[in-house]
């Protein structure tokens, strides 16, 4: 429960969110620095026993494309074998595919953009040529019995091309559940979203015949909107919502994606809204305090550093981590 904070429901809301931790994954692949094999590992096993029941561990990417993750395996095998057909992995192709079955993964997920400037750069293939990637992909693994999620980017706004019509979302999104993907998660990658936005995109999806229980979203706080979007989607129904403990991570390929929402944030909201989580907040914060002391600076979240105290929430006890780089870094080329 909130210290000294009584929840209080607004109407229209559902009762239960599922928070889907993107951390280990996309927040650790935009670290700076390498983060220990061990402190991986027991950044999932924390996550998990704080009752994050979905969380995305890492990724089966080339080594080459995202060092930072080049451990996918280790980590993965240091993982309970419940644990391991619980999280997610990052899948970009056939090979990654091969990996997480040979792994022991139950759950995969595939990466694509609504638009071509981030397909181009992210994918280095046009949108009709990173579907025709996946498509086997996600046939192999629905195949192989897992469970597929989708992630679309760039939903809301593009940093080469600017505004992204709902239309091109709906396009590419009802083509990758139509492969077999059984969730899709619509990225404001660049974190440029206002709420009549969302509104707009989930709608012109529910139009276009996609149930919103097929639907996540996830939201970047580079502009100060994740809550206020996350807001606005769960008003239309949405109860898959992606976040990141501590607000780690962005987007390597995106330089102006600082800052996933952070899951402590997203779990203050939902608790003051009196939404089930299944998440202890101190447990959380506590996680994401000890992590800070590994990479050797403070949580952005706000509420880390509301419980946390002083210094926001760097342990410095857990010290010696690579003390260089950080969100400050990037470049802001947003539209
Ligand atoms: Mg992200």
């Amino acid at each position: 429960m909130i210290p000294g904070q009584d929840p209080v429901p607004l109407a229209g809301l559902p009762a239960e969110v599922t928070v889907y931790e993107v951390g280990p994954r996309d927040g650790l692949q935009n670290e700076p620095g390498a983060v220990p094999s061990a402190v991986k590992v027991e950044l999932i096993e924390r996550l998990a026993a704080a009752g994050l029941a979905a969380i995305e561990a890492t990724s089966f990417v080339r080594p080459e494309w995202v060092p930072q993750l080049a451990d996918a395996e280790a980590v993965v095998a240091a993982l309970s074998d419940d644990l391991r057909s619980q999280v997610t992995v990052l899948v970009p192709n056939l090979r990654g595919l091969e990996r997480a079955i040979g792994a022991g993964i139950g759950r995969v997920a595939v990466f694509a953009s609504a638009t071509e400037s981030f397909a181009a750069r992210n994918l280095n293939r046009t949108v009709d040529e990173s579907l025709a990637m996946f498509a086997p992909v996600v046939e192999g693994a629905t195949g192989a019995g897992m469970w597929v999620r989708g992630y679309l980017s760039m939903c809301f706004g593009d940093p080469w091309e600017g505004a992204v019509p709902p239309s091109a979302v709906v396009g590419v999104a009802t083509r990758l559940l139509e492969m077999g993907c059984a969730e899709l998660s619509l990225g404001d990658t660049i974190g440029v979203a206002t709420p009549g936005q969302v509104v707009a995109v989930l709608d012109a999806l529910v139009e276009a015949g996609v149930g919103v229980d097929q639907l996540a979203v996830h939201f970047h706080d580079t502009y100060g909107q994740a809550l206020a979007n996350t807001l606005a989607a769960l008003q239309r129904g949405v109860t898959t919502v992606d976040a990141s403990a501590g607000g780690l991570g962005g987007c390597p390929y995106a330089r102006s994606a600082t800052g996933n929402l952070a899951t402590e944030d997203l779990i203050w909201q939902l608790h003051g809204l009196g939404i089930r989580t299944g998440v202890d907040l101190d447990a959380l914060v506590a996680t994401s305090t000890w992590l800070a002391g590994h990479l050797g600076r403070p949580s952005p979240s706000r509420v880390v550093r509301a419980l946390a105290g002083p210094g926001g929430g760097e342990d410095k006890k857990n010290g010696g981590g690579d003390h260089s780089g950080g969100d400050d870094e990037h470049e802001e080329t947003a539209p």
